[in-house]
């Protein structure tokens, strides 16, 4: 299988701005920001999308929710408040096959989403 353009920048043949990292996560800025601020937080373990996440992904996918409120909270997002998004799939709008989970803050966000 060939690696996805996440798993590079993982493992570093890409670069990004990376603004956490741990032994089971790795968060960087968006290439291309939706909001003020617009990171992305990737488990290491290349889960191509939610619905495909196993009972044995439970520690992975709560540490990765957890570390999403820490990295909101060390971007001041935490005060006026920010959206977490996980797009599964083609009406999901997924367009990298790596699981991933958006913050977006910085500015008031409308819902519905288009
Ligand atoms: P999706 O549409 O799959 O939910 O989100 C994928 C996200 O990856 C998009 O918001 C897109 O801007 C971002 N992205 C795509 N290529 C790159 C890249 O090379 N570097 C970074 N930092 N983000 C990327």
């Amino acid at each position: 299988m060939s690696q996805t353009l996440f798993e590079k920048i993982i493992a570093r043949e890409i670069s990004a701005d990376i603004v956490y990292e741990d032994n089971l996560v790795l968060a960087f800025r968006d290439i291309n920001p939706q909001a003020p601020t617009h990171v992305l937080v990737i488990p290491k373990k290349p889960i191509p999308r939610i619905s495909e996440a196993e009972e044995s992904d439970q520690e992975v996918l709560g540490h990765l929710l957890l570390k999403a409120r820490l990295v909101a909270k060390e971007l001041g997002l935490a005060k006026n408040g920010f959206r977490l998004v996980i797009n599964n799939g083609y009406d999901g709008g997924e367009s990298v096959p790596h699981l991933h989970c958006h913050i977006l803050g910085g500015r008031a966000l409308s819902w519905p989403p288009g």
